[in-house]
């Protein structure tokens, strides 16, 4: 039987409308929250996901700004322009879009938000929450995964979790919040040997390198949870995960296509944060 596909954009939009709901109280408190995006330099990919941001704060009740920087651009401009930001209240929510362009070094530019406002989770008390188990800010992707998993009524609890990929905002704490959910955890990086006996032990697979047609079918368990968070663009313009969608889902249990499964519930989980961070000044 092929797999359930789980339909992130769908379930996005389910998450949108609960925030509308939590942003129409806001109002009514006379707080609108915002978000404030930093886009330094030119990446073409950054641009496109920054303006999907704009796009999902607009759709959904949230003030946003973008201050780009063209280059060349300095540290000391990005941390002074964090500082302002950090200091606005109408700004609730800070990101920096990542990656940063030439020598500019990312852990010291986050490191400049406030922790109060670090809508993706990527600073490192937000991080530290993570691994401790404490309440916190958690990065929109992970948390996307994770939200997909729960929708789908996937068991967690004493499963075997491949994630392949190590990202600090990707791999990483997916694993540390599969770990919240009692499975047990195995991630792999471009170093592991027989990557396919690995992930053919998984119970759910997620996938983060950034690969085409990473995982074929041969590496995927029968009725498997097949997670793909990668995204690269075809010679064709076309966008692709990192698993071969066509071949793994008629194996797996569940799969996530590419567009329309961990992307735009990214973006959702960055506007939870942000109206998060809005609730939170009301105490
Ligand atoms: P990254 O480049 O920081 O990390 C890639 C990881 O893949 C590394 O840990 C590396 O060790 C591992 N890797 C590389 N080659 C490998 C191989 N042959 N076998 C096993 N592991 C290998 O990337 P990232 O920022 O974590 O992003 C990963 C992918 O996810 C990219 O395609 C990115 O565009 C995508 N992404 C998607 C979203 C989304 O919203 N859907 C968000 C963030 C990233």
């Amino acid at each position: 039987m092929p797999a359930q596909i789980i339909d992130g954009k769908a379930l996005a939009e389910s998450v949108r409308a609960a925030l509308r709901a939590r942003v129409a109280a806001l109002a009514a408190r006379g707080v609108r929250p915002g978000l404030a995006a930093i886009l330094a330099g030119a990446d073409p990919a950054s641009r496109v996901y920054v303006r999907n941001k704009v796009r999902a704060c607009e759709d959904t009740g949230l003030h946003s700004e973008v201050h780009e920087f063209p280059e060349p651009v300095s540290e000391g401009e990005l941390l002074q322009r964090i500082a302002k930001l950090n200091a606005d209240p109408r700004i609730h929510g800070v990101l920096v879009q990542l990656p940063l362009p030439g020598e500019l070094d990312a852990n010291r530019v986050l490191a400049a938000i406030a922790p109060a406002k670090d809508a993706d989770g990527f600073h490192a008390e937000s991080l530290g929450a993570l691994v401790q188990g404490r309440p916190g800010f958690v990065p929109g992707t992970p948390a996307g995964v994770m939200a997909l998993l729960e929708h789908a009524g996937v068991p967690l609890a004493g499963r075997h979790a491949v994630i392949v990929g190590r990202s600090t905002i990707v791999g990483k704490p997916a694993a540390l919040l599969l770990l919240q959910k009692d499975a047990t955890v195995t991630i792999c990086h471009s170093k592991t040997p027989d990557l396919a006996a690995v992930t053919r032990q998984a119970d759910i697979l997620v996938a983060a390198v950034g690969r085409a047609k990473l995982v074929t079918a041969g590496m995927v368990k029968p009725g498997a949870c097949v997670i793909d968070v990668g995204i690269n663009r075809g010679a064709d313009g076309k966008l692709a995960g990192d698993v071969d969608f066509e071949a793994v889902k008629e194996i797996a249990g569940w799969i996530t296509p590419v567009p329309g499964g961990v992307g735009p519930m990214t973006v959702a989980m960055l506007l939870v944060n942000t109206v998060k961070a809005a609730e939170q000044t009301l105490g």
